[in-house]
């Protein structure tokens, strides 16, 4: 494993030191997931920025002049060693969660994390776990999808889930017990799902998929709604691509495995109920898990046919579908005179706290 820009000086990377980056926070964060929309933020707020980086990927990242430094790991866990966190450290840098941290390091190993945490590093765990996250749904007064105890119970359509970011892989749909066993068999003998993991089964709703961005903000005490988008997912929408007689004749387990994302605008008339849960959310997370939401998070659902919204899902950080907004979103062109990425909305929030202060109110 190698450092970038304290070792050797021949591989230094575009860092341009200015006084500045000696008293202000740097902005580290792992290099997949949304890291160019984070780090172009950061750079755009002039902070300094750093990518924990996996060396298979180093080619990629090194063609963005944004990114002032690069360290090179073999993988993401590295920066739980001592040497990477002093490096991030001396650094003054805070690490912005995303799904690829989450979906990579377990609760305990992000929670043992030394360097400041942007938002609540708490709170992930209640994103991982689908217990605990069922309880925080509830407490938001979220309406949520049954779910089954037990395979034997599924009496209608229901989707599969596997814990943690998986990400949709894996997810499948089972109409009863004996689908549910014969899919999931089929799925351990293809190494996609272990055979001693515990999966999550949910009724399934049909609908208008939207996955509703927000930002909270401690230092003002105000929740921002930022946009939705939706996710396009392999292969379920193969399947829905091809005739009836073909899906019947498939033998394959259709995934719900993310490959992209595009912007969907709600029709003005929801708006109302966006920002109700997204209170709701806020106010729940104070009470189970201090301090609460702060910074980006998600609800994702499903509008059925009379628009009433259902959840089946939060993610307590920044989501990949901020992406398709890196020059600013509808809802922020609302709030914003400028173009405001969901990236450069981080950094301006820690540029904020700095100057009063209290970086502790963001970070954990
Ligand atoms: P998740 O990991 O919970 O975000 O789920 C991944 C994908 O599965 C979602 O993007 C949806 O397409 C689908 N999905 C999850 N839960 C449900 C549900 N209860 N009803 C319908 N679709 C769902």
């Amino acid at each position: 494993m190698r450092f970038f820009n304290t070792y050797p000086p021949h591989i230094v990377h575009k860092v341009q030191y200015t006084s500045r980056y000696n008293r202000l926070t740097a902005i580290a964060t792992l290099g997949s997931h949304c890291a160019l929309q984070v780090l172009k933020g950061a750079k755009d707020e002039g902070l300094k920025t750093i990518l924990v980086c996996e060396k298979k990927r180093e080619k990629l990242y090194r063609r963005f002049s944004f990114i002032d430094e690069l360290i090179l790991v073999d993988s993401f866990s590295a920066i739980l060693e001592q040497k990477y966190q002093s490096i991030l450290e001396q650094n003054n840098a805070v690490l912005i969660p995303h799904g690829t941290l989450i979906a990579q390091m377990s609760s305990e190993q992000i929670e043992s994390i030394k360097i400041p945490i942007f938002g609540n590093k708490w709170i992930l765990r209640w994103e991982s776990d689908r217990i605990m996250k069922e309880k925080l749904m509830r407490e938001a007064k979220l309406p949520i999808p049954k779910s089954v105890k037990d395979a034997k119970d599924i009496d209608n359509l229901v989707i599969v889930k596997r814990q943690g970011a998986a990400g949709g892989k894996g997810y499948f749909l089972a109409a009863n017990k004996e689908d549910y066993n014969k899919k999931r068999e089929h799925l351990i003998s293809q190494g996609v799902i272990g055979k001693d993991e515990t999966l999550y089964i949910q009724e399934y709703v049909a609908g208008v998929l939207a996955y509703l961005q927000y930002f909270y903000s401690p230092l003002n005490e105000e929740l921002e709604f930022f946009g939705a988008d939706q996710r396009h997912e392999s292969d379920i929408e193969g399947i829905a691509r091809i005739q009836s007689e073909y899906q019947l004749k498939s033998t394959k387990v259709p995934s719900f495995n993310v490959i992209g994302n595009s912007p969907i605008v709600l029709r003005e008339s929801l708006l109302d109920e966006v920002y109700a849960m997204g209170d709701n959310f806020v106010e729940a997370a104070k009470k189970l898990v201090s301090p609460g939401m702060n910074g980006p998070f998600c609800i994702e659902g499903v509008y059925d046919e009379n628009a009433k919204f259902t959840s089946f899902e939060f993610s307590a950080r920044i989501v990949a579908g901020t992406n398709i907004y890196m020059d600013g979103s509808p809802y922020y062109s609302l709030l914003f005179n400028e173009p405001m990425s969901m990236g450069k909305r981080i950094a301006r929030e820690i540029k904020n706290a700095e100057k009063i202060n209290q970086l502790d109110k963001i970070t954990t």
